[in-house]
């Protein structure tokens, strides 16, 4: 009896590691076929590293890339140079992504038949980028190096993102060029999603959020600026006398003598505390780009340091995608939703076989605070660079110049537009253009206008 119920045991337990050992595969196949099957090298999917199958299109239908044995990319030479870093290059210098991401869409695999796709060209994957907005960016930054970004705070979805330099894919400049010409300095990063810059005066919508909610008579306050002062036994200069100033006029002039009091009088504590709240030292992720995270740090740092970090200097850094969601946030009245660039993915016959889904951001700061900053924010627009490059919309922005050492400082201009039918975030940053804000603003103009034709479609 003793031997026969210890072979049941025995027995038993071999049957259930059979059982789970099934179950276990089974789960992994369903979860992982899809990478099994496209797994890079596959000879089913990749031509080249690339892969061979499906097609990207723009949201008002322009293909922009037919993948095949050969990757063929947008008629027009603008479109090329425009998507360039989101696409990706034939050879993989460019670190894009999107495609792979999507691979085991384009290809439609079904797990359960095991059947890819019967049609030749594979599925298509439709962006929520405006070609057309892309190229208008990359026109206005004329050759120089910088980004542009766009976005709907509502929704999520990206209109424009655009990095400079660039060049076509289909005629790569030799490496000779690359490395001896400047246009073509970090020509492989995609300065929207992977680079950061020294924010700047565009930093100050964060300490204007900070002294808005922690000091109760910021806006009765007078400040004096004599064009510098010293803070922490070092000068804090600005870019001009501005004499008696209050603090929403400090922010229209952008003025750093208030911005550097206010945020020695706030401290590092809560100056962090809104810094994070921004997003400025978090990761932005959509469509297999993490982006790179910006940086605030005021650990050990003295009174002067950190009146500087709140002019937007010190150590600071943001990653401009990051920094178009939080003006965005401010739009949407404290919460913005969180950026994508793809809207679906769909079989030649229209059959969707993914579609986005909305997501939200982290709240940045409070309604009432967000309805405030937006107030200042248009009052900068209107009494700074005036209405002349967006007429008839009502943008309110901040625009910075940030010191970057050697050269000439980058010119910023972050903002967006204040209207349900265009819920539109913006950053433009071209570097080394100097103080003048009318770079930024132009372009900033023209991208608006031809996202919302796009819109209007
Ligand atoms: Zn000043």
């Amino acid at each position: 009896m003793k031997r026969i119920s210890s072979r049941t045991v025995f027995m038993t337990i071999l049957s259930m590691i059979v059982v789970l050992g099934i179950a276990a595969f089974v789960v992994q196949y369903f979860v992982k076929a899809n990478d099994w099957v496209t797994f890079p090298g596959s000879p089913h999917v990749y031509s080249g590293g690339n892969i061979s199958t499906g097609s990207v299109r723009d949201r008002d239908g322009v293909m922009v890339l037919t993948n095949g044995e050969r990757r063929q990319y947008a008629d027009d030479e603008l479109i090329r140079k425009a998507t360039m870093h989101l696409l990706g290059d034939r050879y993989g210098y460019i670190e894009a992504p999107l495609i792979n991401t999507y691979a085991d869409k384009l290809l439609d695999y079904n797990p359960i038949t095991g059947v890819y796709t019967t049609s030749e060209t594979g599925n298509i994957l439709n962006l929520t980028l405006s070609a057309d907005a892309c190229v208008t960016a990359l026109q206005g930054l004329n050759g120089r190096k910088g980004t542009v970004g766009v976005y709907n705070y509502r929704t999520g979805e990206i209109l424009c993102m655009v990095s400079s330099g660039t060049y076509d894919p289909d005629d790569m400049p030799d490496m000779d060029t690359i490395e001896s010409d400047s246009y073509y300095e970090g020509v492989f990063l995609n300065r929207f999603t992977r680079s950061t810059y020294v924010p700047g005066s565009i930093f100050k919508l964060v300490t204007a959020a900070a002294a808005i909610d922690n000091i109760p008579d910021v806006f009765d306050r007078s400040f004096y600026c004599e064009q510098e002062t010293i803070i922490g036994g070092e000068y804090i200069t600005c870019e001009q006398y501005h004499g008696s100033i209050s603090f929403g006029t400090g922010l229209v002039k952008s003025c750093n003598i208030v911005f550097g009091e206010l945020a020695v009088e706030l401290g590092p504590e809560i100056l962090t505390r809104y810094a994070e709240a921004a997003g400025i030292n978090s990761a932005v992720s959509f469509d297999g780009t993490t982006v790179a995270e910006g940086n605030f740090d005021l650990s050990g740092a003295g009174d002067n340091d950190v009146a500087w970090a709140g002019i937007g200097q010190y150590t600071n850094l943001i990653n401009p995608c990051q920094f178009m969601t939080f003006v965005g946030s401010i739009a949407a009245g404290g919460q913005a939703a969180s950026p994508y660039v793809v809207d679906s993915v769909e079989t030649p016959d229209g059959v969707k076989v993914y579609e986005a889904q909305k997501q939200m951001m982290d709240r940045t700061m409070s309604e009432s605070t967000a309805s405030t900053l937006t107030e200042m924010m248009r009052n900068d627009v209107v009494q700074n660079y005036g209405t002349y490059d967006f007429p008839n919309v009502y943008v309110c922005a901040k625009s910075g110049t940030a010191e970057v050492g050697e050269g000439e400082p980058n010119a910023m201009f972050a903002g967006f537009v204040q209207d349900e039918s265009y819920p539109l975030a913006f950053i433009v940053i071209v570097e080394n253009a100097g103080s003048g804000s009318a770079v930024c603003t132009s372009i900033a103009g023209d991208v608006l206008y031809a996202c919302m034709e796009s819109m209007d479609g």
